[in-house]
Formats: structure tokens, C-alpha cells, sequence
């Protein structure tokens, strides 16, 4: 027991994690407070023994008071209780947001395409569906009081080979949201393979895109071919330099096979160098779809890959970012899948994940959860809604004792279906990897911050943080300048 004086008992009050770093070196996380410092072994016993109640106050101006100042001004001691986030819903779903997956067609036939797009008879969607969907969210928007609504377009398989729909559901959706007083804000997620015409158009239309890349011309072309096996690096980067030229909003998306993962960094390094995308993202190749029997990329040498290639990304004042490692966001979802993402299927089921794009989908079943109904109207499965919003990081047990669970939010849920089926979540490889990231973005917060301790989102990052992987979080409070796609 420390020392005991009259004062009043200082209260723990903060969810504090202890991640140990190196010989008596140990981090402090305090996530629901963004708060984190460096300590000893001295302070984890001083915080054991504050949660125990074993320590007071002496008012000496001693080592134990001089701590205790230190955790009052992080809000880890006498700040009364956290909030842990918690997302409200309303009753029906009431999206602002459409993502429409116009086609199961695909000019490319990549190596590890999750969808398998090409193979199978493609589906397109029709214009009246895609103008259905669009109603539905400008209506929305003026019931809700919003000034602004969103039309993105999706894959499945890649949207601008339903060129027609594409574009005229544009131009119908901006007649709408004018007419009205809305602002219209349209993506496009592409693999960037176009005609010079296509280029012209999305350029002068489209406001912003998450263009499937994977670094460096070979690495690129080693994967992402045309059904003649073709490399498609030259036709993507002619488009990244005509984005550039035009300032054109767009971020990078790349997949990093295992065999890619040597290459990783020098891969950052020439897009950094030769392109300005607003973000770049790096995920390891899931094991689905074409890529079901490729080897794991979701190991130990990802994380050091990665982390060299954030260092050559920093060189040239960009960040790398990977999807569930976001430190100093505050969620208990990971991504719209499980709160009311709004996207069409070309026959008109209505999805909440970006890889159940289609009826035939094994987990069609968990994800479609609507369908148009009637002549204009849309009909909605309360008990699946209901279901998937329950799937938040507070209702894992294997998550509890995660000190990235809140920014986190539980990962992919496909991700864990497709791991553990629907059997009890029991962590993926990805944890490992986002428990690295994680913990670096942490102590690079408190580097910034001068070295001692962390309080509070970085204002640069706060700028640019995601504060999901999905779409629709560009409604969130911290909207990414462009929506990268998972
Ligand atoms: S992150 Fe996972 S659950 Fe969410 S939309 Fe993407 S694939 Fe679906
Ligand atoms: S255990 Fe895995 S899924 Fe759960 S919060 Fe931690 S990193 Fe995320």
C-alpha cells in the first residue's frame, strides 16, 4: 500500500492498455481518452495499484503526486466516466449515400480478384434501377435536413464497362440533387483501364476516384492483366498522369500479394515519386476469390515491408495507410458492412458489403438485406438489419482485451466469416498486423506530440484519418478527401 493522506481517493478513469516494448519499457493506452505515454515498470505498478485502490493522493509534492498530476492531465485519473463510441441508427434505414455495382463485366482478369469478375455470365445494371436508387437517397438527404447526397460506383466487376448506365445515371442524379438544393458528390472506384473518351468524361464529371494499383509497372502487370494476360500498368498510369494534370481527386489502392511484398516499399516510393495521390492504401491479397489459393499475405514480413515503405511514403510527405489500423479514431463498427451501407446489386438486391455484390455470393444471405420493391419503393429485412448492427467490437469477447478495439472496430466482418464461418470470432492474421500498425501509429502520435505523451488527434492527421474503410464514412465527421474502397 502507498502512502496514505486525507485527501479524496484518486479514481482510475480511463479503459488503460499496458503493451510492453522493450526491457522495462512498456506503452500506456488510454484509447477511449487518445491518450498514450512510454513508462516504466514502476508506473504499470502505479496503475495496478490505482486500479486496486491502493494508492492516495500524499499532497507532498512527492514522486507519487508528480504521477498522479501527470495521468489527471492525460484524463486517465478524476475524469469521471468514458463514453465508449456507440453509432445510433434510426428505425428504417435512411442512406444519403448509393454505391452502385453496375457490372459483374471486367475489362482485366486479375490474378487475386476477390469477385472473380469476367468469369460467369456478366450482369449489368439497368438505368431504371440505378435512378431508383438514386431517389431513394435524394429523398433521404431533403427528409433528413442534409444538403448533400452521394452516388458511387462500384465494382463487382468494373463499373465504366456499363459505360451508358454509368453516365446517365451521373447526369440524372445531378438534375435531381440541383433541382433540388443538394450537393452531389459521385466516386468512382476503377481500375483505371479506359479509353481516352472515358478518361475525358470522368475527369470532367466524376469527383474523385480509388484507383486500383499496385506500385511499380512489373509488380502491377504480374497481376492485374487483360484477358489476353496482358500487363495494364501503361494504360493506369497514363491515367494517374492526366488525374495529376487536372488535379483530379484520387487515392491509390494497392494489393499486395505475397510475392509482392519484397517489392512493397519501392513500390510506395514510385508512386510517391512520380504521382500525387491524396492517400495510398496497402492491403495484403485476401484468399478469396481468384486469389482463394494463393499463399497468405497477411504475415510478419507485411508488417516490415510496410513499415519501410511508410518511411519512403514520409520522404516524400505522404502517409501509408492500412484499413483497420487507424489509431485516435473512435468506433465500434469497422466499415458500413454493419451499419447500413446502401448498395445495389445489378439485379436490384440491396447490399451491405462491397463483396457480397451479387445474389450467388455464399454470404448473400448475411449481406443483401433489402431489395427493390414495387414501382418505386424499396423493401428492407428488419431482422437481418438488426443482425448486422449488432456485429460491433463490444460484443466480441476475443476483441475484449484488444487495445486496438477501438479504433479497430472489430475488422472485416466479411473477412471473419469467411475465416471462422459463423462460429465464434476468433481473430484472423490481420489482428497481428493491425496490432503492429497500430502501435506504431501510436508512438509516432507521441513522438509528434514532443516525445512524452500523446492527448488528442494530431491535427494533421485528424485532417486526413478515415474514419472507416467504406464509402459511406465520407459522411462521418473526418471525411477522407477521396473514399478508398476495400
Ligand atoms: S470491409 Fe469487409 S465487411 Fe466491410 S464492406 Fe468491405 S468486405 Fe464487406
Ligand atoms: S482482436 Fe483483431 S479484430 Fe478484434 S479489435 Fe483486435 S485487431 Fe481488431
Amino acid at each position: 500500500m502507498r502512502v496514505i493522506d486525507t485527501g479524496k481517493l484518486p479514481v482510475l478513469s480511463a479503459e488503460i492498455f499496458v503493451i510492453p516494448l522493450e526491457a522495462n519499457r512498456f506503452l500506456i493506452y488510454a484509447p477511449l481518452r487518445r491518450a498514450a505515454f512510454v513508462g516504466n515498470a514502476g508506473v504499470v505498478n502505479f496503475l495496478a495499484d490505482l486500479k486496486g485502490g491502493r494508492v492516495e493522493g500524499c499532497g507532498d509534492g512527492g514522486n507519487d503526486d508528480e504521477t498522479l498530476e501527470f495521468l489527471r492531465r492525460l484524463e486517465i485519473v478524476d475524469a469521471g466516466p468514458e463514453t465508449p463510441p456507440h453509432e445510433v441508427f434510426p428505425d428504417e434505414p435512411e442512406p444519403t449515400s448509393v454505391t452502385l455495382f453496375l457490372t459483374t463485366a471486367c475489362n482485366l482478369r486479375c490474378a487475386y480478384c476477390y469477385a472473380a469478375a469476367g468469369e460467369g455470365r456478366a450482369r449489368h445494371m439497368s438505368l431504371e434501377l440505378a435512378r431508383r436508387g438514386v431517389d431513394f437517397v435524394v429523398g433521404n438527404a431533403l427528409r433528413r435536413g442534409e444538403d448533400h447526397c452521394e452516388v458511387n460506383f462500384h465494382g463487382g466487376g468494373e463499373p465504366t464497362r456499363n459505360w451508358p448506365t454509368l453516365t446517365a445515371t451521373l447526369a440524372y442524379a445531378r438534375r435531381q440533387a440541383e433541382a433540388r438544393g443538394l450537393k452531389l458528390t459521385a466516386y468512382l472506384a476503377t481500375n483505371a483501364v479506359f479509353s481516352a473518351r472515358q478518361l475525358d468524361w470522368i475527369v470532367a464529371h466524376i469527383d474523385g476516384a480509388s484507383v486500383s494499383c499496385d506500385g511499380l509497372p512489373e509488380v502491377h502487370d504480374a497481376n492485374r492483366v487483360t484477358p489476353a494476360g496482358q500487363g495494364s500498368s501503361a494504360s493506369v498510369l497514363r491515367a494517374l498522369r492526366r488525374f495529376d494534370a487536372e488535379n483530379f481527386a484520387y487515392g491509390i489502392r494497392m494489393t499486395v500479394t505475397a510475392a509482392a511484398i519484397p517489392r512493397l516499399a519501392d513500390s510506395v516510393e514510385y508512386l510517391c515519386a512520380n504521382f500525387h495521390p491524396g492517400q495510398i492504401q496497402a492491403e495484403p491479397a485476401y484468399q478469396i476469390g481468384r486469389g482463394a489459393l494463393a499463399p497468405s499475405a497477411e504475415t510478419e514480413t507485411f508488417v516490415v515491408a510496410f513499415r519501410e515503405a511508410q518511411g519512403r511514403a514520409r520522404r516524400y510527405g505522404h502517409e501509408l495507410t492500412f484499413s483497420a489500423a487507424r489509431a485516435g479514431t473512435l468506433t465500434d463498427h469497422f466499415c458500413a458492412a454493419t451499419q447500413d451501407l446502401f448498395a445495389l446489386t445489378p439485379d436490384g438486391s440491396v447490399s451491405s458489403c462491397y463483396e457480397v455484390f451479387d445474389e450467388s455470393s455464399p454470404r448473400a444471405p448475411i449481406f443483401l438485406y433489402g431489395a427493390a420493391d414495387g414501382k418505386d419503393g424499396w423493401r428492407f429485412d428488419r431482422e437481418k438489419i438488426a443482425f448486422l448492427r449488432r456485429q460491433t467490437v463490444d460484443r466480441r469477447a476475443y476483441c475484449a482485451g484488444c487495445f486496438a478495439r477501438w479504433s479497430c472496430g472489430g475488422d472485416c466482418y466479411h473477412k471473419a466469416l469467411v475465416v471462422h464461418g459463423e462460429g465464434e470470432f476468433a481473430g484472423t492474421e490481420r489482428c497481428d498486423i493491425i496490432r503492429e500498425l497500430t502501435r506504431d501509429q501510436i508512438l509516432a502520435y507521441i513522438a509528434e506530440a514532443g516525445g512524452v505523451f500523446w492527448h488528442g488527434m494530431p491535427e494533421a492527421v485528424a485532417a486526413t484519418i478515415e474514419k472507416c474503410a467504406c464509402v459511406s464514412c465520407a459522411e462521418g465527421e473526418n471525411p477522407p478527401r477521396v473514399p478508398l474502397f476495400v
